[in-house]
């Protein structure tokens, strides 16, 4: 990958940003590898060295490094800061990195870091219910302890006092713990398992990227079409509507002298627009769906 600097940062944060800090140990697979969608994980690899990234959209990267050393400073008992665990399942390794451990009678708490936005914060994220519950399986058969909870501590990079004072289920503070819920051991395996073939029949196919498969619209980040219903003179919507039919009965209920209307906000792939992926440019599956917005 190709760090570029065009903002004319300082060199040592050039150099931090350039550095390697993601690995998996001996293991063939990383718990974020097997969560992340096959086709993400191909295109970046067959890319890697096209893939250009300017350090100061690497921010929140660079800031999640300062959190874990910084973390790793913080020793009190009971407590585990930044620990990598391995197991074999089948015939693989597979390891992961875990924030943090807090190790009591009854069982431990798994804890894990996660800089993250407030709209984010707010919708459903499966990959943190599947990352936990993969760490918590790793816990149970490296310690044979049990773990008797799972908890994300965002940190909310976008986080707004005004917001958190006008909107409902908004965070209202820039730091939130969220319990995750937990899986059993065996359907936590078989999850494992399943994203296992997936990566492996996603290397076999890794020259047809056709093949790959599709990354779907939770793994997109879909956000849904939603339908303002608007008033003249007015900035904010006076409700934001899911279908059409909801938001022409509410326009139906407006006085005429209100000049309602409706205000239609399309729908879209956060991850594939906004390029989170970082193979946007290469992925088929996009390049597609792009066209066919085009030709619509
Ligand atoms: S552009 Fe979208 S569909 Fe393609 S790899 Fe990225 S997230 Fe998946």
């Amino acid at each position: 990958m190709k760090i570029t600097n065009k903002f004319n940062v300082p060199e040592t944060l050039v150099a931090l940003a350039s550095r390697d800090f993601y690995s998996k140990g001996k293991s063939d697979y990383s718990v974020t590898e097997i969560i992340s969608p096959p086709r993400i994980q191909r295109l970046r690899r067959k890319h890697h060295e096209e893939i250009e990234q300017d350090v100061a959209d690497m921010l929140w990267m660079l800031m999640g490094t300062a959190l874990h050393v910084v973390a790793e400073r913080s020793e009190i008992a009971g407590h585990t800061n930044e620990e990598r665990l391995s197991v074999g399942i089948d015939d693989i390794m597979l390891s992961g990195a875990i924030d943090l451990q807090k190790d009591e009678e009854d069982g431990i708490t798994i804890t894990d870091y996660k800089f993250t936005s407030a709209w984010a914060l707010m919708n459903d994220k499966p990959e943190w219910e599947q990352q936990q519950n993969i760490y918590k399986y790793l816990v149970e058969r490296v310690k044979r302890r049990p773990v008797k909870g799972l908890k994300i501590c965002a940190l909310i990079r976008d986080w707004s006092r005004r917001d958190a004072m006008n909107k409902e289920s908004y965070p209202q503070a820039p730091i939130q713990v969220i319990d995750i819920p937990m899986w059993t051991f065996d359907r936590t395996e078989a999850f494992i398992k399943e994203r296992v073939e997936m990566h492996r029949a996603s290397k076999v196919q890794a020259d047809w990227e056709e093949e790959l498969p599709l990354c779907s619209e939770e793994e997109r980040w879909v956000r849904e079409t939603k339908y303002a219903v608007k008033k003249e003179g007015r900035k904010t919507a006076i409700r934001l509507l899911d279908t059409e039919e909801e938001a022409k009965e509410l326009l139906a209920t407006l006085p005429p002298t209100a000049k309602g209307f409706i205000e239609i906000r399309k729908g879209e792939a956060i991850r594939c627009t906004g390029n989170f992926c970082g193979v946007a440019q290469w992925c088929s599956q996009y390049q597609s769906s792009l066209k066919e917005d085009e030709d619509e």
